[in-house]
C-alpha cells in the first residue's frame, strides 16, 4: 500500500531530510586518512540527537532479527551497503559511503553519499561522478503520470553504459511514518512498468553501483555486503516527493558539496 502525503507532512519529511543533509556533512568533514569509521558514526549520532531527532538506522533489525548496531552504515571500498562502523582507520585513496537515517517529528530522513578518503585516482572520481549522476537522472524521470520503471530504467542505463554493474538485490523504496514503504523503486528495470507516480509519493532513490561485476554477498556478520570481484562499489541516495507533479529534492548535498567545494 503507497501512502501519499499531504503538503504539511512533505514539509515534515523535508525537516527530518534536511537534518540528514546536514548529518552527512558533518560526517563529511572527518572523513580523513586515520579516522574510523566508528569515530564517525559518533559523529553523526551525537549531531542526530542534538537536533531532537532518533537515528533510525541503529537497532533496525536485519532479517535474523539482530538489530543494526550504528547509527550509520560506513562502506570502505568494496562494501555496497550495511557496513558495520568499526576501529579499521580509513587509508588515503579509500572511498566510503555513509548512509544515514533520522526520525523526527515522526517523519523519516533517508540519504546517503559516497566520500572520498584523501585523494583517489581520475578512474574512481570519474566512476563516482557517474554514479551521483545517475540518481539525478532517475530524479528527472519522477514526475506525476511516469512509472517507477522510468525512474529505475535511467539510473540502469545511466550506469551501464559507462560499463558499471547494477546491483540487483537492494533497491530504493517508499518512505514516510516507516522508513521502507511501499514501493520498491528498483535501480534496473523497464520504461513504462511498475507503479504510477502521483503527487504525494515520497520515494527514496538509491544508485547502488558497481565498478567492476554486480554480483555481491553478504559478510559473517550478516550485514555487510560486498562485491565478489573485490572492485568497489558507490551508493548516492536523494529522498524525494512528487510534489506540484515534478520530483521535489528533499534531501540536500548542498552542506556536502560545499565542504567539498564541487
Ligand atoms: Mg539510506
Ligand atoms: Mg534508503
Amino acid at each position: 500500500m503507497i501512502f501519499l502525503k499531504t503538503e504539511d507532512e512533505i514539509e515534515l519529511m523535508r525537516v527530518a531530510n534536511l537534518l540528514v543533509g546536514k548529518t552527512l556533512a558533518e560526517v563529511g568533514k572527518n572523513v580523513l586518512p586515520g579516522v574510523t569509521t566508528n569515530q564517525l558514526n559518533k559523529v553523526a549520532e551525537e549531531y542526530i540527537r542534538d537536533h531532537g531527532a532518533t537515528p533510525t538506522f541503529l537497532g533496525f533489525p536485519n532479517p535474523y532479527g539482530e538489530p543494526f548496531p550504528a547509527a550509520i552504515c560506513a562502506s570502505v571500498n568494496d562494501q555496497v551497503v550495511h557496513g558495520v562502523p568499526n576501529d579499521e582507520p580509513l587509508k588515503d585513496g579509500d572511498i566510503v559511503s555513509v548512509d544515514c537515517g533520522v526520525l523526527l517529528n515522526g517523519f523519516n530522513g533517508d540519504s546517503c553519499y559516497t566520500f572520498c578518503v584523501g585523494e583517489v585516482s581520475d578512474e574512481v572520481s570519474a566512476f563516482l561522478q557517474t554514479v551521483k549522476e545517475s540518481l539525478y537522472s532517475g530524479i528527472e524521470k519522477a514526475v506525476a503520470g511516469n512509472r517507477i520503471g522510468d525512474i529505475s530504467n535511467a539510473v540502469q542505463l545511466h550506469n551501464e553504459s559507462k560499463g558499471y554493474g547494477i546491483v540487483r538485490e537492494f533497491v530504493g523504496h517508499g518512505i514516510g511514518r516507516k522508513m521502507h514503504e511501499d514501493p520498491q523503486v528498483p535501480n534496473y528495470g523497464r520504461r513504462g512498468n511498475g507503479p504510477m507516480l502521483k503527487n504525494g509519493m515520497c520515494l527514496a532513490i538509491e544508485p547502488m553501483v558497481t565498478m567492476g561485476k554486480p554480483q555481491i554477498y553478504m559478510m559473517p556478520d550478516k550485514w555487510t555486503i560486498r562485491t565478489r570481484d573485490g572492485k568497489l562499489a558507490a551508493h548516492y541516495e536523494h529522498t524525494i516527493a512528487i510534489h506540484n507533479g515534478k520530483a521535489d529534492i528533499l534531501s540536500s548535498f548542498k552542506e556536502i558539496e560545499e565542504l567539498l567545494k564541487y
